[in-house]
């Protein structure tokens, strides 16, 4: 019978015995906290201190273990000498030696004329052989904690191995019995390991660094399944009652109609199913997902003429300026024949004109408003919000988008959309609090993009090439990684960029980075949108949505340091128009098998979806845009590579456990993932 509390794990490393203060400041430099924490710092390695070694076979440089009879101590009177504990055994001698020891402790560790055991790394001083401040000093009886096979952890400063043992012992001789979340069937089909079993077995070395042992399965497993009842929590949380939208979609069947091109078959899939959705009784929380011009604004500014047919107000926001303008364009354009009232707002909208929209949106007198997170401001009050749409959303991460949804009120539907691909396995991790729409196919007028790749130092071949493209009046993107030269990395600077290239074209090249202010950056834009320039230097701020109908070609620098996904973005910037696409992938020399690959993989296929799977395969997950951009990064263990298979279970579990949850059954796994106090936050 174990009397440890269950509690135990989840408080403060103080309470530890021999963790005070300074020790707990260091351990919280290695992210503990808490006493979980612990538990959860698996070893990386193990150092071999098994075999006693004679002192006639040591190795310099290693870590060895020796049994030796200590034969005399000097402490020598003069500051700043070491002491010095001289030893042997029957084939030779060796010194141990101290800095900053104290003679009584050395005394008492070091017994004249007994046998000791000690650890540590072997050097050698003045023909002799030595240990400096070694790790380990026993006597015979307590070998046994020292000679074998000892994990390794990560250490910081002011924590040694010998330290943090006696902490992880503490640990893992007091951890309380819990009553297992899983059933033992289940345990056994899917070759996993119980929980009480797990995080002892998991401080065993060969079971943390083999990813696929049924401990560190088990492990993968329960962090996926807390991410995941999160997710599923926060969903039910969303979607509650609300008013039911009425309408007979007599509008979008107009504008469709007026429309210059005929949908596709997928845009017309995705907005029946958002029309569904809005006229449930439940509120809607879904995201509209497809390839870079695959056309979401025209789905989503459809069902936003439904809405508006049911007398609700809506509000379309767009990441950057540009963006939302160009939104607001395009609405102006196909709501031209209705009496649908569009207004735009930005930060930067004059004050005057700003308090009028205000009013206006308080009295109902505006339909839509389309603008960038300005939208989103306290002093923004609706007279009857009814759905919020919000664009390239992979801005965001699970709280924000949650916050969003309860910014509408409780009668808002809300759509989020975005051209960033996800792979199949990471959906659930990612979105599983929402529902999914998928544009699967690309407007048929739409040519693939060409895409090339050319070795730098061939960069001249290129001048001749732009020239012609100026001469037809096409529109170039040139794409550098950084800004300025950096000396530590090899990278193209954008800067550098600009200046060479405006040399071979003065007068029709802008430059547009990071580092510029708003009004800097749309200015360049819409210089280039007016065709005022033709080549535009940028790093990768162009990356988000704006359609550019004229641009048709993009050279991207060092497209090796770019990951897939990224890559296939900054494509899709081109070709938007009526002329053909095309894309230069510049290298350096002396590429990697894996970057041939890659360049070979986006030069072969225009389907972004087929792209982030391949990107997933070969780079790891960590390189998604989605992923690094919400700071979503929510697996400590779980690799949706190695472990797809849990993954897929654990999305089969959260599902048929669905709304019976039983909170205090899953309480504990929660709290172990820093999980509860998510959902106590998040009361939609
Ligand atoms: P994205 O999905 O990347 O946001 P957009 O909505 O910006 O794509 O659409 C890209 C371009 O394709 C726009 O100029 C839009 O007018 C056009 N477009 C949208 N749907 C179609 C279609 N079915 N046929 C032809 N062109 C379309
Ligand atoms: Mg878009």
């Amino acid at each position: 019978m174990n009397l440890i509390k269950k509690d135990f794990i989840f408080q403060d490393i103080k309470k530890l015995k021999g963790v005070g203060t300074q020790l707990s400041k260091y351990l919280r430099q290695k992210k503990v906290e808490k006493i979980k924490d612990i538990i959860f710092d698996l070893p990386y390695s193990e150092t071999d201190r098994s075999k006693l070694s004679k002192l006639n076979e040591l190795e310099i440089g290693k870590i060895q273990t020796i049994k030796v009879k200590v034969k005399k101590i000097n402490f020598p009177r003069i500051r700043n000498l070491p002491n010095k504990v001289i030893c042997e055994d029957e084939t030779g001698k060796i010194d141990i030696v101290y800095f900053n020891s104290r003679e009584g402790y050395l005394k008492k560790i070091f017994p004249i004329n007994e046998w000791v055991v000690i650890s540590g790394k072997i050097n050698f001083f003045r023909n002799n052989y030595q240990i400096t401040n070694p790790d380990y000093v026993t006597n015979l009886e307590k070998q046994n904690y020292v000679v074998k096979n000892i994990p390794k952890y990560k250490l910081t400063k002011g924590i040694n191995e010998k330290k943090y043992r006696s902490i992880i012992d503490q640990v893992t001789q007091n951890l309380p019995i819990v009553e297992d979340w899983l059933n033992d069937d289940f345990i056994k089909e899917n070759n996993l390991l119980n929980w009480n079993e797990t995080i002892k077995k998991l401080h065993f070395t060969e079971e943390s660094k083999n990813h696929k042992s049924k401990s560190f399965r088990r492990l993968v497993f329960d962090e996926i399944c807390a991410n995941f009842i999160v997710l599923s929590e926060n969903r039910k949380r969303i979607k509650k009652f609300k008013k039911e939208k009425i309408f007979k979609e007599l509008i979008s069947n107009n504008i469709i109609k007026a429309l210059p091109f005929k949908l596709t078959n997928s845009q017309y899939e995705t907005l029946k199913e958002i029309n569904l959705d809005i006229k449930s009784d439940k509120r809607m929380f879904r995201i509209l997902q497809g390839d870079v011009g695959s056309g979401k604004t025209i789905v989503s500014l459809l069902s936003i003429a439904n809405v508006i047919e049911s007398n609700f107000q809506c509000a379309l926001m767009a990441p950057t300026e540009i963006l939302a303008l160009q939104h607001f364009q395009l609405a102006k354009n196909i709501f031209k024949d209705t009496k649908i009232i569009v207004e735009f707002l930005s930060g930067k909208t004059e004050t005057k004109e700003r308090k009028r929209i205000l009013k206006d949106l308080e009295e109902g007198k505006i339909n839509l408003i389309i603008g960038t997170h300005a939208l989103f401001q306290k002093k923004i009050r609706f007279k009857n919000l009814g759905y919020t749409v919000i664009d390239e959303q992979h801005k965001f991460g699970v709280k924000q988008r949650s916050n969003l949804a309860q910014k509408g009120g409780k009668d808002c539907d809300v759509l989020l959309m975005s051209a960033t691909p996800i792979p199949r396995t990471m959906m659930m991790s990612l979105y599983g609090d929402m529902d999914v729409s998928k544009i699967k196919e690309k407007p048929s007028i739409r040519k693939k993009i060409i895409t090339l790749s050319k070795p730098e130092k061939k960069i001249n071949e290129l001048w001749p090439f732009l020239q012609n493209q100026i001469n037809e009046k096409n529109q170039i993107f040139w794409v550098c990684p950084l800004i300025k030269e950096s000396k530590f990395l090899d990278y193209s600077s954008a800067k550098e960029k600009f200046d060479l290239i405006l040399k071979k074209f003065p007068g029709k090249v802008g430059l547009i980075h990071g580092a510029l202010d708003k009004i800097e950056k749309d200015k360049v834009l819409k210089k280039f949108l007016n065709k005022d320039i033709n080549i535009l230097v940028s790093t990768t701020v162009i990356e988000v949505g704006i359609d550019f109908p004229n641009a048709n070609l993009i050279i991207i620098e060092n497209a090796n340091k770019f990951g897939l996904a990224q890559l296939h973005q900054l494509r899709g910037r081109v070709g938007r128009g009526k002329k053909q696409g095309m894309c230069v992938l510049m290298f350096k020399d002396g590429l990697s098998k894996n970057a041939i690959k890659r360049l070979k993989i986006l030069k072969n296929s225009d389907d972004g979806f087929f792209i982030a799977e391949e990107d997933l395969k070969l780079r790891g997950f960590g390189d998604l845009i989605g992923f690094q951009q919400s700071g979503d990064k929510n697996f400590k263990f779980a690799d949706p590579i190695v472990h797809e298979d849990l993954f897929k279970l654990a999305e089969n579990l959260i599902f048929k456990i669905g709304d019976n949850i039983n909170q205090k059954k899953y309480s504990f796994l929660l709290k172990l993932f820093d999980k509860a106090e998510i959902l106590n936050l998040k009361d939609v």
